[in-house]
């Protein structure tokens, strides 16, 4: 969930996460790691359809994870779709020939 503290004219500013699985906290204002943390955590949302046995009908339901809890609890399953930091093979440079 995200940790929030009012701000005069802007509403609110989000200054820190805590993980719904673990419980542990992380806030940007403590250290630099922390604040970098924040940007690795998950949000699950579940939206209960009719007819969901699972849930209630019509439910909407959230968790935040951080990435330690997201990883060993949905490690397993998750499909890999890529990497953003790979660089795609560069089509034509070097060619003429
Ligand atoms: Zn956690």
């Amino acid at each position: 969930m995200e940790i929030i503290r009012p701000v005069e004219g802007l509403g609110f500013k989000v200054i820190g996460k805590q993980c719904d699985c673990c419980k542990r906290d992380w806030r940007s204002y403590r250290s630099f790691d922390e604040e970098l943390e924040l940007f690795e955590f998950t949000r699950i949302e579940v939206r209960a359809g009719y007819a969901a046995e699972r849930f209630v009908d019509g439910d909407q339901l959230v968790a935040d994870l951080c990435q330690y809890c997201a990883y060993a609890r949905l490690g397993k399953i998750l499909r890999h779709l890529g990497n953003i930091f790979e660089v795609p093979p560069s089509s034509g440079a070097g060619g003429g020939g």
